[in-house]
C-alpha cells in the first residue's frame, strides 16, 4: 500500500459512502422545502451505485489508505437493505471500521440488530432539539422527538454500545436546547456532539450571525454543568471532547466554522450517483461510475483516485469568506456530510 498524501501532505484515511440523495426530513438548514419538493429531481435508481459497484470500488481505496467507512445520505436507512451492503463491506481486506450517520426515524430494533449483525460498528443519530416544537420546526415533516428516541433505544438494544448524538445549532432556532439536550444525555453513555451550523450548499441561506460558536456552547454548559477539556482519542479527531467533572460522561464540539480543521482533514466523500468529492464545499466532483459503466479496469480507476487525491488543495473552511461566497457549491443532502 502506497501511502498517499494531497499537496499539504494530508493522507487519504476515511471514505463517506453516500447511499441515497433522499430523505424522509426537510430539515431547514440542509433540504429546505421550497427547493426539496415535488418539482425536485431526485436520483432514480439507475443513477445510484449498485452494491456491486460500491463493492468494487472500495478495495481501490483501501489501497491508497483508506480503512474507515462511513455510509450516508440524504437518509441512508431509506436505501433498501442497506445490511446486504454492509455485509459485503465488512470482507474487505484493510476495512477495520464502518459507521452509519442517520436520523433514525426509521431505525427499528429488528433494523438495528440487522445491521449489528451485518458488521456495523457504529451508529451517529442526528437530533437537533429535545422540545417537541422546535424539533418539529426544524425537521419539517412533523417527525417527534420520541421516534429518533426510540431510534437511537433501539441501536443500544441491538448491541452498539453507544451512540454518538449530533445537533446542529442555529442561532434563534434551537439555542435554548443546548442545556436541554445536555442535560438528557448526560449519564446516557451516548455522546452529545454540538455541531457549528455551517455554510454548505446553496439553498440553507446560511449567514455567519445564525452560527452560535463553540466557545458560546461550551460557556453555556459550563453554566449548568462543570465540564473539562479532555484528550482527542486520535490525530485529527474532527469533535473537541469535553467530560462532565461528576464522571458522567462527555460531550463533543464541531467548531468546523470557528476553528478550521482543514490541516487535519483526510476525508474523501463518494455521492450516491458515483462521484469523488475531496471537500464537503466543492462545487465539482469526479465521475467514476462513467468509468465503471464504461469497463475501465481497476488499475485505472486507482490512479484516478491517487491522481485526484495527490492534486487536492482543499481547505475551505480556513478561506471562508475570503472570495468564496460566489462558490457554487454541492448540496449536504447528496454528498453526505
Ligand atoms: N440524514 C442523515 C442524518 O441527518 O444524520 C445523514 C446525512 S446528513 C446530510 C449528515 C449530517 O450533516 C447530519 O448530522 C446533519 O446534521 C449534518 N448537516 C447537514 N446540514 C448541515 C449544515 N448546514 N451545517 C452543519 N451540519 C449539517
Ligand atoms: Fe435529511 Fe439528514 Fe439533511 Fe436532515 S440533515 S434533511 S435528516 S439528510
Ligand atoms: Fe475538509 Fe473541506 Fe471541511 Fe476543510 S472545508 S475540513 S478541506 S471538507
Amino acid at each position: 500500500m502506497t501511502d498517499l498524501t494531497d499537496q499539504f501532505n494530508r493522507p487519504l484515511r476515511d471514505l463517506r459512502i453516500s447511499v441515497t440523495d433522499r430523505c424522509n426530513f426537510r430539515c431547514t438548514y440542509c433540504m429546505p422545502k421550497e427547493v426539496f419538493n415535488s418539482k425536485y429531481q431526485f436520483l432514480v435508481r439507475d443513477d445510484l451505485l449498485s452494491f456491486e459497484e460500491i463493492t468494487r470500488l472500495v478495495p481501490l481505496f483501501v489501497e491508497h489508505g483508506v480503512h474507515k467507512l462511513r455510509l450516508t445520505g440524504g437518509e441512508p436507512l431509506l436505501r433498501k437493505n442497506l445490511e446486504v451492503l454492509i455485509r459485503e463491506l465488512v470482507k474487505i481486506p484493510g476495512i477495520d471500521d464502518i459507521a452509519l450517520t442517520t436520523n433514525a426515524s426509521i431505525l427499528t430494533l429488528e433494523k438495528a440488530k440487522e445491521l449489528k449483525q451485518a458488521g456495523l460498528n457504529r451508529i451517529t443519530v442526528s437530533l437537533d432539539a429535545i422540545n417537541e416544537n422546535t424539533f418539529k420546526r426544524m425537521n419539517d415533516m412533523d417527525v417527534s422527538v420520541q421516534k429518533v428516541l426510540n431510534g437511537i433505544d433501539n441501536a443500544r438494544v441491538a448491541g452498539f454500545e453507544s451512540v454518538k448524538v449530533n445537533m446542529v445549532v442555529q442561532k434563534n432556532r434551537n439555542e435554548e436546547d443546548i442545556v436541554a439536550m445536555a442535560e438528557y444525555f448526560k449519564g446516557s453513555g451516548n455522546v452529545l456532539r454540538f455541531i457549528e451550523y455551517m455554510d454548505v450548499g446553496n439553498t440553507n441561506g446560511w449567514e455567519m450571525d445564525q452560527v452560535v460558536s463553540g466557545k458560546e456552547i461550551i460557556d453555556r454548559i459550563q453554566q449548568k454543568f462543570p465540564i473539562e477539556p479532555a484528550d482527542p482519542n486520535y490525530r485529527g479527531e474532527v469533535a473537541k471532547r469535553w467530560r462532565y467533572q461528576d464522571g458522567s460522561g462527555e460531550i463533543g464540539v464541531i467548531t468546523s466554522v470557528t476553528q478550521a480543521f482543514c490541516q487535519d482533514c483526510t476525508r474523501l466523500r463518494l455521492s450516491a450517483e458515483g462521484s469523488l468529492y475531496t471537500c464537503l464545499f466543492a462545487s465539482t466532483g469526479t465521475d467514476v461510475r462513467r468509468l465503471l459503466r464504461e469497463g475501465a479496469s481497476d488499475e485505472y480507476i486507482s490512479e484516478v483516485i491517487a491522481s485526484l487525491w495527490k492534486s487536492r488543495t482543499d481547505r475551505y473552511s480556513e478561506l471562508r469568506g475570503k472570495n468564496t461566497d460566489a462558490i457554487h457549491k454541492v448540496e449536504m443532502s447528496y454528498i453526505g456530510g
